[in-house]
């Protein structure tokens, strides 16, 4: 069996602050990822830009230098993948920590590999494992259809075609704007009455603009019922059935932590917030040697922590050694 005193679950910005972190206490972690380093980065949009400027995606102190104002998804890739190598931090990719056990000789962690189950013992365990694994579903038949998706990927591909967005926030609002100036006829479809304002405050004139304008449809409180190969169909606010054409569905309606996972390692969940119980100041959860790390901290309200202020998880971990 692998022994390891200190591992670290999930390489995103937030699991490579914590084990920059534990470096510099004088440790020697492994960080274990389910894909690849950053890989919620690379599930982002192709081409995308952060809404955060460069100095605060920064972690372990390194400078983060950009072409424009703001990183795009693959400059923020090249950054966290080279602030790796630069700490020399030891990685694991595509490896999935499934539940882990408290025994006398550590905490016994089951993991799946691509070559398959293999068990790992350490003393001191930081889940850092983010929310962008587990898109909150729609619970309609037909959202495993291949033509449907979570994520939004390239716009390139909408040329040309019927494009259905579900969803009324940033994801879907900015993926309908793109799929239209990439030449895709959309229609958005969102339950509530109007966008939220949480919709940034210069991507919510240009949907309304181009809604009034007819070149985006929109169906506002509206239900998807199914989707099949050709259409989604829905019900709006007069309760009518109607079936909107669709070559490609984006059904971008959030993400939720994996309370499965926490609860498969011992962790108490708050059953209204989907917190993981932990302490504030240390952030060990309820199992001793077990602590959490970066956006999972928030449960269930996944925009409360994010980069800009997730990164110094790993100092309350491990302790500042800058200080
Ligand atoms: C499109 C988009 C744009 C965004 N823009 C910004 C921005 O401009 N600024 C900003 O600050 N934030 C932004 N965010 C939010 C930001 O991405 C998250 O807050 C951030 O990634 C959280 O970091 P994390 O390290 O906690 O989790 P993540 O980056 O999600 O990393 C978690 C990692 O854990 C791995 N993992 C999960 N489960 C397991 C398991 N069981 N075993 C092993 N590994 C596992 C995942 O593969 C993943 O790599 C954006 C998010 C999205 C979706």
């Amino acid at each position: 069996m692998q022994i390891e005193n200190t591992v670290i679950i999930g390489a995103g910005p937030i699991g490579i602050a914590c084990a920059i972190s534990a470096r510099r206490a004088g440790r020697d972690p492994l960080l274990i990822d389910a894909g690849a380093v950053v890989n919620s980065i690379v599930n982002y949009p192709i081409g995308m830009n952060f809404f955060t400027t460069p100095e605060l995606l920064e972690v372990g102190g390194h400078p983060l230098v950009c072409s424009g104002q703001k990183p795009t998804r693959e400059e923020a890739m090249m950054y966290y993948r080279g602030v790796v190598r630069a700490e020399g931090i030891r990685t694991r990719t595509f490896t999935k920590l499934i539940s882990c056990e408290a025994t006398t000789s550590g905490l016994e962690c089951l993991m799946k590999a691509e070559s398959g189950q293999f068990k790992m013992v350490c003393q001191h365990l930081t889940l850092a494992t983010g929310y962008y694994d587990n898109p909150k579903m729609l619970g309609v038949p037909g959202e495993d259809l291949p033509h449907v998706s979570h994520y939004f990927d390239e716009p390139h591909l909408g040329f040309d075609r019927d494009v259905v967005v579900i969803g009324g926030k940033n994801s879907a609002v900015e993926a309908a704007l793109e799929l239209f100036r990439a030449g895709a006829r959309v229609t958005l479809v969102y339950r509530g009455k109007e966008f939220p304002p949480s919709v940034k405050f210069w991507v919510k004139p240009d949907i309304i603009n181009r809604i009034k304008a007819g070149e985006i449809a929109e169906k506002l409180e509206t239900e998807v019922l199914r989707i099949d190969a050709s259409g989604v169909a829905v019900t709006g606010p007069d309760g009518v059935e109607e079936v909107l054409k669709a070559d490609r569905v984006f059904a971008l309606t959030g993400f939720l932590p994996d309370t499965e996972l926490f609860r498969r390692v011992g962790i108490n969940i708050e059953p209204e917030t989907g917190r993981p119980e932990h302490d504030d100041d240390t952030l060990e959860t309820n199992v001793p040697g077990v602590y959490v790390a970066g956006s999972i901290k928030s449960g269930y309200r996944t925009s409360d922590i994010f980069i800009e202020n997730g990164r110094f998880d790993g100092d309350t971990i491990f302790g500042d050694a800058s200080r």
